[in-house]
């Protein structure tokens, strides 16, 4: 899941930044509006949590400009403003969500892990394949019930390709979704990523789950028959 966290209180923002990659998500970040428009347009987001008070163009005006060429990226809404009126502004103007600031990372997380989710058939918690499966609350995979130890890179891997099953995934759409712009955006660490991952899937499942169609991208499937 790719993240973009729009704040200019700094030290709240990497506060954010720091607990999303924790997570595992890929998160992106900037303290103003103008360089917000900018990443938005060129880099693709699941979600971006957007403060309203921002220095030059505010919140607001990001997601106007925003929803004028693209009604998917769903937006929360991050604010200290706790008028009514500003909530429905701001859900009129195409957010998804609103918190209201001071709020707990506990409760953004959970706003998050809904709002990603939401546009997906499974909503359940746990996302499953085979006998894999993926915590979507705890950020982890498991096997029969035991965690595997992942790098953040590889549970957004696991997690993107258990989100999409039943299509390929090209690497294009893997460095959208499972990069950041913190690091290199070379095809070949995304092989490398994918190659560890696959040794760790294979020794604890006992069958590869994803499987490399030649010019689609990786499937993730259960045991071929
Ligand atoms: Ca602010």
């Amino acid at each position: 899941m790719h993240l973009l966290v729009v704040e200019d209180e700094r030290a709240l923002c990497e506060t954010i930044v720091r607990s999303l990659r924790r997570l595992a998500y890929s998160v992106d970040h900037c303290y103003d509006g103008e360089r917000a428009l900018e990443l938005l347009q060129t880099e693709r987001y699941d979600l971006v949590i957007l403060d309203l008070n921002l220095p030059g163009r505010d919140g607001m005006t990001v997601l106007r400009t925003l929803r004028q060429t693209d009604r998917e990226t769903r937006v929360l809404i991050l604010s200290a403003r706790n008028e009514v009126s500003d909530k429905v502004a701001g859900l009129d103007a195409g957010a998804s969500d609103y918190l209201s600031k001071p709020f707990h990372l506990a409760e953004l997380e959970a706003r998050i892990r809904s709002l990603t989710l939401r546009q997906f058939t499974q909503r359940d918690v746990l996302l499953t394949c085979g006998a894999l499966t993926f915590d979507t609350k705890a950020r982890a995979a498991l096997v029969r019930g035991q965690a595997l130890t992942l790098t953040r890179k590889e549970t957004g891997i696991v997690e993107y390709l258990m989100l999409h099953q039943g299509r390929p995934v090209s690497q294009e759409e893997l460095l959208e979704h499972v990069w950041d712009n913190s690091v290199d955006n070379f095809s070949n660490s995304i092989r490398v990523h994918i190659s560890a991952l696959w040794k760790k899937l294979r020794a604890a499942l006992g069958y590869d789950p994803i499987r490399n169609r030649i010019g689609e991208g990786y499937l993730m499937g259960g045991p071929e028959p």
